[in-house]
């Protein structure tokens, strides 16, 4: 069905997702880079981006649930290696075997029960350095160790709790203590770098890297940028222009009220396709090179803008950019007071997304 010119834009650029994919690998101190494509691959769509990345090289990847292990199955055909994060419930298994979805194992329980099940198939097995969520602790290692001699381990991988911060202790103490409780099983590869361990050096890479956010062009960093391309561009087009003047208001609740003229835009765009209303009164849109910021609340189909400084550039049909190289996603995502995952992961099934090579 063709779109009116009323729709919003979700375009990305698969050229700049698998450039992101070789920057990683390129930093991974001769570790392997997999690739995590859970979520619908950070919102941006599985197939389109499994692919690429496939045809890029990547041969690993992780996803979360079994579900989405068995739909990176379908797209990738059987040679890839996919991981499942969450692990494998006991009405999973005959989907994972069917399927050569290769379970993380969290705790003794998945253990048992794939030593059981899984009987020759490989599993990957999860150690809680200090995370305190999925993995197995230092107590729970030693029980485990008998039943993990009859399953072939594909990776042993911790996660790091604050690599959002390179220079946090917590760092070098997880590795620390991920090296450690790894002695115990020696021939197995280790994993313990996401996006921001990756680029924390050798001693982080070890033998397979797992970036995400990254590869999506976010940087994995609170503080530092990250010279990565951006992969996601959202444009949504003004319906309405007006003028309002001292004393008026905006959108529901009032929020927002004008003590001078301003021209104010109303873009087809809400919460309801996925932007976050905590964009109300802080998130912005570029329109015409210029940074037009949000007036009042985000409602579920539209949301209003200051265009006031883009000057002949604010017309009808003329598109403002939430995301892409004129409104970083980092950028939008700290108006937001959030991260760039969940910016990614909330765009909803309202945009057709159209995917280029650059
Ligand atoms: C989501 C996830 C990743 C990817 O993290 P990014 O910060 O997006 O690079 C890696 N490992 C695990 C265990 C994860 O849950």
């Amino acid at each position: 069905m063709s779109l009116g010119n009323y729709q919003s834009q979700l375009r990305i650029d698969l050229g700049a997702l698998t450039s992101n994919w070789s920057f990683f690998a390129g930093q991974a101190h001769g570790a392997q880079c997999a690739a995590v494509i859970k979520a619908n691959a950070y919102g941006l769509g599985m197939k389109p981006v499994a692919t690429a990345l496939a045809e890029a090289g990547c041969e690993t990847f992780f996803v979360a649930h079994g579900l989405e292990g068995y739909q990176a199955r379908q797209v990738l055909g059987p040679k890839a290696l996919i991981f499942v994060l969450n692990g494998v419930a006991p009405q999973e298994c005959e989907l994972f075997l069917e399927h050569d979805l290769t379970p993380v194992l969290n705790s003794l329980e998945q253990i048992t029960l794939w030593q059981k099940r899984g009987l020759c198939c490989p599993a990957g097995v999860h150690l809680d350095t200090g995370m305190n969520r999925l993995g197995l602790s230092e107590e729970e290692l030693d029980q485990a160790l008998g039943p993990l001699k009859s399953i072939q381990i594909a990776v042993i991988m911790s996660h790091l709790a604050c690599a959002s911060d390179p220079d946090h202790p917590k760092n070098d103490m997880q590795r620390k203590a991920f090296l450690t409780l790894a002695t115990q099983m020696p021939e197995a590869p280790l994993s313990l770098a996401a996006s921001g361990g990756t680029l924390m050096g050798s001693q982080y890479c070890l033998d397979m890297v797992r970036p995400g956010i990254g590869l999506y062009g976010g940087s994995p960093f609170d503080r530092h940028s990250v010279a990565l391309e951006p992969v996601v561009t959202l444009e949504s087009p003004i319906l309405q222009l007006r003028s309002v003047g001292p004393g008026d208001t905006i959108g529901y609740g009032a929020t927002w009220q004008a003590d001078r003229r301003r021209i104010v835009a109303t873009i087809g765009l809400g919460y309801g396709d996925g932007y976050l209303r905590s964009g109300s009164n802080r998130g912005f849109a570029i329109v015409a090179g210029a940074v037009c910021p949000i007036l009042g609340r985000v409602s579920m189909d539209l949301i209003s803008l200051d265009v006031t400084g883009a000057g002949s550039g604010a017309k009808i049909g003329a598109m403002a950019q939430f995301l892409g190289r004129d409104a970083p996603l980092d950028a939008q995502a700290q108006a937001l007071d959030t991260l760039s995952y969940e910016i990614l992961t909330r765009l909803g099934d309202r945009f057709e997304r159209t995917y280029s090579q650059s």
